[in-house]
């Protein structure tokens, strides 16, 4: 299995037009299963899947949440390889950013702000994942990419920058039997918090069982606050534009419900169609 470290050596094994599937690594199901669809995509082609593990100065806006990001590449690539990965390409941040780190403001699409979803929690958050992104297609040569539906605004966010020649797939949500989207921050939860976590997809389960858009928002709440969760964001929008719906609102095609919460600590998101 090939660890290219930098882009020179990705080019020796992969042609161009590989499709990539872009993560931060401490890999599991979830990203399994965006390695199991690229290689899918790529067969059809006759391609190579590339699965990139870097986890992102630029997009965290707290030095103590990039700090304790999991990191082991040797399992990594073990797992990336078991699920249809090609190459493994873990550059260096020097090989990313080679004018540094970069920061402040660059132009978005409108999902991207004023939206109180990701954008609101997370300033500069966007910013650091277009940047990292285009890099990363630029540095792979990639056709294709694919992103998962667990983070809905960057997903969208992710099909609204994608550069000509770059296909963005979409990829469902992988959860623990226990309905627990998987994520790579729940190996900082408790059994307590990780019980307490669960209050997430029975929220969502909550807004399915509510009539219209305002009762859902607040059954979610209630779910969510009753097992002492600290909420960033709970609500369902329009699923494309991210737009608030008004409370009356009982029809259900095109609406997304999405929930953000914080655990002891660790921010859990999670999201699916407002179904019901
Ligand atoms: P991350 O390593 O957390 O930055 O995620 C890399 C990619 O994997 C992103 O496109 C995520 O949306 C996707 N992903 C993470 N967790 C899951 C999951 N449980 N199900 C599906 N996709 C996921």
């Amino acid at each position: 299995m090939l660890v290219a470290r930098t882009a020179e050596e990705l080019a020796d094994r992969v042609r161009p037009g590989c499709v990539l599937v872009p993560t931060m690594g401490a890999l599991h199901a979830g990203h399994a299963e965006l390695i199991g669809l690229a290689r899918e995509h790529a067969q059809r082609a006759g391609l190579e899947v590339v699965a990139s593990v870097f986890v992102n100065p630029a997009q965290f806006n707290q030095r103590l949440d990039f700090d304790r990001y999991p990191r082991d590449l040797e399992t990594d690539a073990r797992q990336a390889h078991a699920a249809g990965a090609d190459a493994v390409y873990a550059p260096a941040v020097s090989e990313v950013y080679p004018a540094g780190v970069p920061s402040g403001e660059m132009a978005l699409p409108g999902l991207a702000s004023g939206k109180g979803l990701e954008d609101e929690g997370r300033p500069g958050h966007f910013e650091g994942v277009v940047r990292v992104l285009h890099r990363l297609y630029e540095l792979t040569r990639c056709g294709a990419a694919v992103f998962g539906e667990k983070d809905w605004q960057q997903l969208l966010l992710a099909c609204e920058t994608a550069p000509v020649g770059v296909e963005i797939l979409p990829a469902p949500i992988v959860r623990d039997p226990d309905g627990l989207a998987m994520s790579s921050r729940n190996v900082h939860l408790g059994a307590d918090a990780r019980r307490r976590a669960l209050a997430i997809p029975r929220a969502i389960e909550a807004a399915h069982a509510s009539p219209t858009v305002g009762q859902a928002e607040a059954a979610m709440r209630e779910v969510l606050l009753t097992e002492g969760l600290e909420i960033s964001y709970a609500t369902v929008r329009d699923a494309e534009s991210l737009e608030r719906l008004p409370d009356a609102r009982t029809d259900r095609p095109g609406a997304r419900v999405l929930v953000t919460a914080i655990v002891d600590g660790v921010r859990l998101l999670d999201n699916g169609p407002w179904a019901g």
